[in-house]
């Protein structure tokens, strides 16, 4: 833009002097037309007062003026041509008449342009300073050049940058660009900057710029063209706007996604999006990853239905309906079969969320986390679980030998002596067929009650599984403290039972329900053996604390009682106090507990001792397949 021009000032005499200057010719002329005899039209000299007056620019006072010397003239001729009027002076009158009133007109005239180009002139001037304020106010660096890239006026933005606008451009013409672009994006910037002004391209960049603070800053630097009439570049006008927050955001964004990216393949859970009603999907790379498919296959359900172990498509089918259906909440677990015969495990969590735009309808957002190596893990603790817990079983069957040996020869040397009954009622004269049949059913009675011991027995030495049944606990409650009798009896022990009715039903692996109490009451039992008074164990069934159905177990005993220190430690794998403890009876009992979705505990009563608890879910329902 080039410097700005003002108007050049109006000459303005000082209208006082002016006025007296004119009065004073006006009286001369007046006076030398009226009262000498010249023949000459000496009132013409009116035309000088009438210029003088027009230009002071006053427009009434050259009319009153001219109005003024019309009048002196005409009294003028009256006063020197009172008898005889010569045709000569009456022309000479007409003549200075003329002159005066054309004069007049002609400075009217001249006013009346001069004024016009003083308004004009003004409202120029205040469009430009309306431009430039404009051009001020702009949030950006505004700033054009010539068409060979010199800079020739920058806006008052700039001023923050110390550039300001001098009589020859902006000051530091020449080195500005070099002196606020940053020294690693100059080059690029000059580049670009270069090619623009060779092929008369739009010029567009991005560089980090040097403010007032010293601080630079992302600015992105555009400018365009402007061309005359042939089509040659006449100036380029660029501005130049702050971008820092946006770069920062865009940097915010690029890191977010990075850490997203790197949690996703740390963690192997990959995210999901279904936009509803349509169904279409988007998938994470991870989501890719855990499907093993490329890129270039379009998310589908009937791509994940395709990767999907055939016995859980109907999961996957299910789940996703549930979703199409308005779930608000999908949670599943299925496995899925890949090409190469690999088998994993997968969780698959999501909700439904508005979607961005409007009209757009909804979407769920979700998870899918890769579980195998969770599973193995949980498989791999499971099973090491198990064999430890039968590992302690069998140690535990051979610490109960001889209570069980008891168990099974009593009911041996009853079938002993039937016999013996029994043959002597047939070997009489007359054999008592009566007597000798009761003998008879006596033995099997027994021999049944031997052969279930035994089985107990060999139930819990075997190793298997566990294998989840519909249990009364009272009945469980009672067989093994059956197995424990003879033990509980060496060690003089008095038992007391409280067995609520009608008896609470478990869900849970017999022999596991009956290891965990085999441990309590024998825990139990050895708490007892070292102490003088009575020796009293309680096991009772009640109704849970936890939740409405679950079912109570209590074990308690008037032993040495559970100091704090060891409550802490109780359920502890390898923590005894005893001199040929293994440690790991109470830990499997939890473990076995907390897998079938219980709790265990223990409390120290007011009155001493010590009470082991145990609770589980209770069962409802008869059918024995859930
Ligand atoms: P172990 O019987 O091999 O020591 P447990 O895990 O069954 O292993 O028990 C751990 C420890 O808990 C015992 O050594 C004992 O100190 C303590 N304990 C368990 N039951 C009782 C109880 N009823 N009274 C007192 N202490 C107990």
């Amino acid at each position: 833009m080039e410097a700005l021009q003002a108007a050049p000032p109006t000459v303005r005499h000082d209208s006082r002097i002016v006025s007296m200057l004119a009065a004073a010719i006006a009286l001369a002329v007046f006076l030398i037309d009226a009262l000498t005899p010249l023949d000459i039209a000496i009132a013409v000299l009116y035309v000088v007062v009438v210029l003088l007056v027009s230009s002071t620019g006053k427009r009434r006072a050259t009319i009153g003026t001219a109005w003024g010397c019309v009048l002196l003239t005409l009294i003028g001729f009256m006063l020197s041509h009172d008898q005889t009027v010569s045709g000569s002076a009456l022309a000479r009158c007409v003549v200075s008449l003329l002159a005066i009133s054309t004069t007049a007109v002609l400075a009217l005239r001249n006013q009346t342009a001069i004024t016009q180009r003083q308004r004009m002139e003004a409202e120029l001037e205040r469009q430009r300073e309306e431009l430039r304020n404009t051009i001020d106010a702009i949030p950006g660096m505004v700033w054009s050049a010539s068409p060979e890239g010199r800079l020739i006026f920058v806006n008052r933005r700039w001023n923050d940058l110390g550039v300001s606008l001098g009589d020859s451009g902006p000051q530091g013409n020449g080195d500005i660009w070099r002196t606020i672009v940053h020294p690693a994006d100059i080059a690029s910037m000059q580049r670009d900057w270069q090619a623009a002004i060779a092929t008369g391209a739009p010029f567009e960049n991005v560089s980090r710029m040097r403010g007032g603070d010293g601080v630079y800053r992302w600015m992105h630097i555009g400018a365009e063209p402007l061309r005359d009439a042939s089509g040659a570049i006449r100036r380029w006008y660029g501005v130049n706007t702050d971008i820092e927050a946006r770069k920062q955001a865009e940097h915010a964004l690029r890191r977010s996604e990075a850490f997203l990216l790197d949690a996703q393949r740390l963690s192997r859970t990959g995210s999901i999006a279904t936009s509803l009603p349509a169904g279409t999907m988007w998938w994470s790379d991870e989501a890719y990853r855990i499907f093993d498919y490329p890129r270039e296959v379009t998310p589908s359900i009937d791509a994940i239905v395709a990767r999907a172990h055939p016995d859980d498509v109907a999961t996957v089918r299910g789940a996703h309906e549930a979703a199409l259906d308005g779930a608000r909440e999908i949670d599943v677990e299925h496995r899925l079969l890949l090409p190469d015969g690999t088998v994993k495990h997968v969780h698959f969590v999501a909700h439904r969320a508005a979607a961005d735009g409007e009209g757009e309808g909804d979407e769920t957002v979700g998870a899918l986390m890769d579980v195998t190596e969770t599973k193995r893990a949980q498989e791999a603790l499971a099973r090491s679980t198990a064999e430890l817990a039968h590992v302690t079983r069998v140690t535990m069957l051979g610490e109960l030998a001889a209570s069980i040996a008891h168990e099974v020869t009593q009911p041996m040397a009853a079938i002993v002596t039937s016999g013996d009954a029994g043959l002597r009622w047939l070997g009489r004269a007359t054999p008592d067929i009566g007597e000798a049949r009761q003998a008879i059913t006596q033995m099997i009675r027994d021999a049944r009650r031997a052969s279930e011991v035994i089985a107990r027995i060999r139930a819990m030495a075997r190793k298997r599984d566990s294998q989840p049944a519909t249990l009364d606990i009272n009945e469980i409650a009672g067989e093994t403290l059956e197995l424990v009798q003879r033990e509980l009896a060496r060690l003089r022990v008095e038992v007391r039972t409280e067995f609520t009715m009608p008896a609470p039903v478990v869900r849970c692996d017999r022999v596991q329900l009956q290891q965990v109490l085999i441990n309590l009451l024998m825990n139990a039992a050895h708490a007892m053996s070292g102490v003088d008074g009575p020796r009293i164990l309680r096991i009772a069934t009640s109704a849970g604390l936890d939740a409405p159905g679950h079912v109570l177990v209590t074990v308690q005993d008037t032993g040495t009682g559970i100091s704090e220190e060891s409550a802490r430690r109780l359920f502890d794998a390898f923590f005894t106090t005893k001199a040929e403890g293994m440690g790991m009876g109470l830990s499997i009992c939890r473990s076995i507990i907390e897998a079938h979705g219980g709790r265990i505990w223990a409390e120290a009563p007011e009155e001493g001792g010590a009470r082991l608890r145990f609770e589980l879910p209770g069962h409802e329902g008869d059918d024995d397949e859930h």
